[in-house]
């Protein structure tokens, strides 16, 4: 089998900053890692120039591989489920920019709708018809949007979410989870107080006390404790937000009644639910985690998928609310580039083949995810090891811990040392896993049979060694 490592590097993005210890977590190993096998020339040089202009040689903290250690591999150009790095070793990507290439990379529907938006000319700053196509788009397949607004990034989804919902409401406090990850707009960037019921502290240096006054934090998968924190702040709580599905402190799914909770307590008290499902949105089901757990939001954050690989964001929703965004609403929220007719061409290349291919589409990955899931499985069983894995469709992690990892607690029992040990264990196999221990693992419809035989046999290998 050809020389392949995994490593996904194009679209960082969720990563080292917020609310977690397990976000900002830096190597500090005990286990020794391995000096790479890879001869890693290129990239070692890139990155040493990169160092001089860029801070730490990235334009996105996750992917200077803090938390595995070593060298960030520079990316050359991407198929379908491989990339190739500067050193012209090639990787089964496990990544997918962090989300967005749920077809593969360089699919050519994409490519080719990009390159003729290009001879088009790339902006204009003025409505085109692409951009009602994939707000159609979006409304047809993701149950809460009867309008969406496009954005250029995850971040500037929820910072513009939360916003609308405060004006809407005239309320200031966000409820939020621990370990959720919503972008770095400032005051989602809090990180939990000492008491249970104390309110959030700033979890950056830069993000102020009155940001942080207006977040509350609440353990994830833990309802009761919304419902004190709710009961506790009567009429001053805006909005719930949450990550339907984890991802951002590795793949948590939310228990049964989770999400029910949440609906019927903003219900009670007219609070605007957020489903943040910049991660989750396209990927678990045509209509992103709503659809598939069969719970409706006021309010939905999408990012990765919508664009095909260019900077896109959205959120959308009930009417009402939306109509509460300028110019027909006073909430403010604007973008020189929103809605640019290149990463729109992408955005509707991808969308279009979700709405006409998703019959074989979701089905395919659940196949695949199953197979890789039952197979790892195995793989565990057969050497002894009892670590958890959680797995919802095309969104995985295997976390080095015996114990059910529901909560951002339960996900810090994970041994990271160990992590960073099999990461570079499968990057020298090529097999390019997310460079943290608490980023998922994401395949797409190009994760064929081969790619799943590779996956595993590697791993085996690669547990043999470490454990
Ligand atoms: C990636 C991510 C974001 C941030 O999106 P960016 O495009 O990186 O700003 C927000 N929320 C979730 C759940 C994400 O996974």
């Amino acid at each position: 089998m050809a020389q392949r490592a995994c490593r996904g590097t194009i679209g960082a993005t969720a990563g080292v900053q917020h609310d977690l210890t397990i976000h900002s977590q830096k190597a500090t190993h005990s286990m020794e890692v391995a000096p790479s096998a890879l001869d890693l020339k290129q990239s070692k040089r890139l990155y040493e120039r990169a160092q001089h202009c860029i801070p730490g040689g990235v334009n996105s903290p996750a992917r200077a591989f803090d938390s595995v250690g070593g060298t960030p591999l520079f990316i050359e150009r991407a198929e379908g489920a491989y990339m190739e790095d500067a050193d012209g070793h090639r990787y089964l990507d496990y990544v997918g920019s962090w989300g967005p290439m749920i077809f593969g990379h360089a699919h050519p529907d994409v490519v080719g709708a990009v390159q003729e938006q290009a001879e088009a000319s790339t902006s204009f700053g003025a409505p085109t018809e692409i951009e009602i196509d994939v707000a159609e788009l979006v409304c047809d397949l993701v149950p809460s949007a009867d309008k969406v607004r496009m954005v250029n990034s995850g971040t500037e989804a929820t910072m513009s979410a939360a916003r609308l919902a405060r004006g809407y409401t005239g309320r200031d406090k966000v409820i939020k989870f621990e370990g959720n990850y919503h972008g770095h707009g400032d005051f989602f960037l809090i990180a939990a107080g000492s008491g249970p019921m104390t309110l959030g502290k700033p979890d950056s240096p830069g993000v102020t006390e009155g940001n942080a006054k207006d977040t509350l934090l609440a353990p994830y998968n833990d309802i009761d404790h919304v419902q004190r924190l709710v009961e506790a702040h009567a009429d001053e709580v805006a909005c719930i937000i949450v990550e339907p599905i984890a991802g951002n402190m590795g793949c948590i799914p939310p228990e049964p009644g989770f999400l029910e909770g949440l609906r019927e307590l903003c219900d009670l008290h007219d609070i605007v639910l957020i489903f943040d499902e910049v991660m989750t949105g396209f990927r678990v089901a045509p209509g992103g985690a709503q659809e598939r757990f069969g719970v409706t939001p006021d309010l939905t954050c999408l990012g990765k998928i919508i664009g095909g690989g260019l900077p896109v964001g959205a959120y959308g929703g009930r009417k009402e609310i939306m109509d509460y965004v300028a110019p027909t609403g006073p909430v403010y929220q604007a973008g020189t580039l929103s809605g640019n007719p290149l990463a729109m061409r992408a955005g509707h290349a991808t969308l279009s083949k979700i709405a006409e291919e998703k019959d074989e589409v979701y089905p395919d990955l659940e196949e695949f995810g199953a197979a890789l899931e039952s197979g790892m499985r195995q793989n565990l069983e057969a050497l002894g090891l009892d670590y958890t894995i959680n797995r919802v469709g095309a969104m995985m992690s295997l976390f080095f811990t015996d114990q059910p990892v529901v909560d951002q607690e339960s996900a810090q029992t994970t041994d990271t040392d160990r992590y960073a040990a099999y990461f570079h264990g499968m990057l020298e196999k090529g097999i390019y896993l997310p460079p943290s221990q608490f980023e998922a693992i994401f395949f797409g419809t190009k994760h064929d049979e081969e790619a799943l035989e590779a996956t595993l046999q590697a791993q085996r290998t690669v547990l043999e060694r470490i454990h």
